[in-house]
């Protein structure tokens, strides 16, 4: 202190370090800006059910993302989050633990930013989605159990010294939930023309529950009428967790890829939830195939859930001489999955009959 206060400012001062890092850094963030500047928004799309008397329905598509899900949202704010928090840098080889469509869309953007990838999933993945993550550059590791994906990313992350996206914690604080054009943001923008502009209800299944957790956060902060339900599948700890307010509930894992965890992941918050339900996995599928039939192309697994999940509402509604529009996801296509819930020698292997359901959703719709 006396130093400096006899020789003056330039005493003992090293010379100003050069910001290489920031350099980096800076060069990356631009990298992710241009990609989101190409971007359009994606379509609120609205199929016409002749049967849902006094409803409108709307699905906001997020399988026209460059990486074909909304993933795509999550990876760049994942990205943006690991950068401004100075943990991914120059070199950094990043890991993640996934069913699939994250790592697609992660090894997206780690190819733009000149970075490794290593994506950790169950052996169940879709073909499809690893050779994504392979065309995008990606590394694959396969796990026996969806359980098993966390510790061996974390174990792998720590062998490379590399960094752990880890999607399953982070998701619901990577997300700007307030606006930003997040997903909630978008889609209430979308419905703003609309005869019915604030829906009843959002419908959405939970993977890491980040998406869940944007929509309700901000239907509070926008202080809307508008509840939230979030739709579960078979062997998924997310429901009992909600309804026993218990975070240590554990399941066997989903069938339904993309939803449905063994664990109560952290990004799933429960306070922001208005209704819950289970919807089998029969009622997905088949759900998956009338919705895809009326929209002329392939939609995923987990779109047939929240498209039987808001079949559920509208029937509520209906009964209850209630007016209004419901607002879901396209989560993702249908080219995923032909080997799996369009294939019919699958869906026999798995004991799954859609048959009734389907029935029983198109008499409610038609
Ligand atoms: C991740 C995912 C979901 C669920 O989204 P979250 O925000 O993670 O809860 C639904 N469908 C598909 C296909 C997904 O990949």
């Amino acid at each position: 202190m006396s130093d400096l206060l006899t020789l003056g400012f330039d005493a003992g001062l090293p010379p100003l370090p050069e910001c290489h890092e920031r350099a980096w850094a800076r060069h990356a963030i631009g990298i992710l800006n241009g990609d989101a500047h190409r971007s359009a928004d994606t379509h609120l799309v609205k199929p016409d059910f002749a049967g849902l008397k006094g409803i409108s329905v709307y699905f906001k598509d997020e399988s026209t993302h460059p990486t074909g899900s909304l993933k795509h949202r999550l990876a760049r704010s994942l990205f943006l989050y690991g950068i401004c928090n100075g943990r991914i840098r120059q070199g950094t080889t990043l890991v993640e633990a996934s069913s699939g469509s994250t790592a697609v869309s992660e090894a997206y953007f780690a190819r733009l930013l000149g970075l490794r990838f290593i994506a950790v999933m169950p052996r169940s993945t879709s073909r499809q989605k690893v050779d994504e993550i392979t065309r995008f550059g990606g590394e694959s590791h396969f796990v026996d159990h969806a359980g098993a994906v966390y510790a061996a990313a974390a174990q792998i992350a720590d062998e490379t010294q590399g960094y752990y996206l880890d999607q399953f914690t982070y998701a619901e604080r990577a997300t700007d939930w307030r606006g930003n054009n997040n997903i909630a943001d978008s889609i209430f923008r979308q419905m703003e023309d609309e005869e019915s502009p604030v829906p009843e209800w959002v419908v959405m299944s939970a993977g890491t529950g980040g998406t869940a957790a944007t929509l309700g956060r901000y239907i509070r902060y926008r202080n809307l009428g508008t509840r939230l339900c979030v739709v579960d599948v078979e062997g998924s700890a997310f429901y009992d967790a909600w309804r026993l307010n218990d975070r240590e509930v554990t399941a066997p894992g989903s069938r339904i890829e993309g939803i449905g965890r063994p664990r109560v992941e952290p990004s799933f918050v429960p306070g922001v939830i208005d209704h819950m339900m289970v919807v089998p996995d029969a009622a997905s599928i088949a759900a998956m195939h009338v919705l895809s039939e009326r929209l002329y192309r392939r939609v995923g697994g987990s779109t047939g859930t929240n498209f039987f999940g808001l079949c559920c509402i509208a029937s509520a509604m209906m009964r209850e001489g209630r007016k209004g529009s419901l607002v879901s996801l396209i989560c993702d296509s249908g080219e995923r999955y032909s080997a799996t819930y369009y294939n019919p020698d699958w869906l026999a292997e798995q004991k799954i009959d859609i048959a009734p359901w389907r029935q029983m959703i198109e008499r409610l719709i038609d």
